[in-house]
């Protein structure tokens, strides 16, 4: 089924008109820090995890100290971002790896990353470009792959397929830059229930706009 089509170029720019959001939403200093809050990000707001890391970042500043921290006061520390005895495994597990693969340090590529226990090619491809400023691939959450299929710029459902879509229309520059606009508008206007489309800049030439009676194009998958 194909839909009206809508540029890139022109979401992009107004996105950027719009929204000037941060290189990540997520607090960190350090790569490790970034790396350790986007583990704790699966399931649970960038508030909570804002909230959590701020004393655990006290606790924990090398992978060394990930490490050493008894795996019951690193649980304790990070419960309520929930999943924690996952998450507490998974930040035990990948500091082993850093510290007798990497001398400590977080690996700066795709394929280094991604074989870290708990790192799928999202928080990869947001760690690569805030803490790197490297682009190889395009970080899709449940926001990207909404707003990607609203607009028609991707019909498929899984975030591999939607991200290889991305990367073919998107401008590799704008790699970094898509998920956090995404996620802005996502959060103000297109949410998940109740798009705002009457207030859109998009009102006119989204393919699911409903205030032009389109349907919902991520709900129609
Ligand atoms: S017109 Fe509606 S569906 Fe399209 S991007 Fe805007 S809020 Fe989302």
């Amino acid at each position: 089924m194909s839909h009206s089509r809508i540029s890139i170029g022109h979401i992009l720019k107004e996105l950027e008109r719009i929204y000037d959001p941060p290189k990540s939403f997520i607090d960190w200093k350090t790569p490790l820090d970034l790396l350790v809050a986007t583990i704790l990000s699966a399931q649970c707001t960038d508030v909570r995890v804002n909230i959590v890391t701020k004393k655990l970042f006290k606790l924990c500043r090398t992978a060394e100290d990930y490490r050493d921290i008894p795996r019951v006061e690193l649980e304790k520390l990070i419960h309520s971002c929930g999943t924690f005895r996952r998450k507490a495994k998974h930040i035990q597990g990948l500091s082993h790896i850093l510290i007798n693969e990497y001398k400590g340090e977080v690996p700066q590529t795709m394929e280094g990353l991604v074989e870290l226990l708990g790192v799928g090619r999202k928080t990869a491809a947001i760690i690569l470009y805030a803490a790197f400023e490297k682009l190889e691939g395009i970080a899709v959450d449940t926001h990207v792959m909404r707003l990607a299929q609203r607009l028609g710029l991707s019909q498929h459902k899984t975030p591999e397929k939607i991200e290889k879509d991305l990367m073919k229309i998107v401008p590799k520059e704008q790699w970094g830059r898509l998920n956090t606009l995404l996620i802005s508008h996502g959060r103000a206007v297109c949410t998940a229930r109740n798009r705002k489309c009457g207030q859109c800049v998009f009102m006119d030439t989204c393919p699911s706009s409903q205030a032009r009676g389109k349907k919902d194009l991520a709900q129609e998958r």
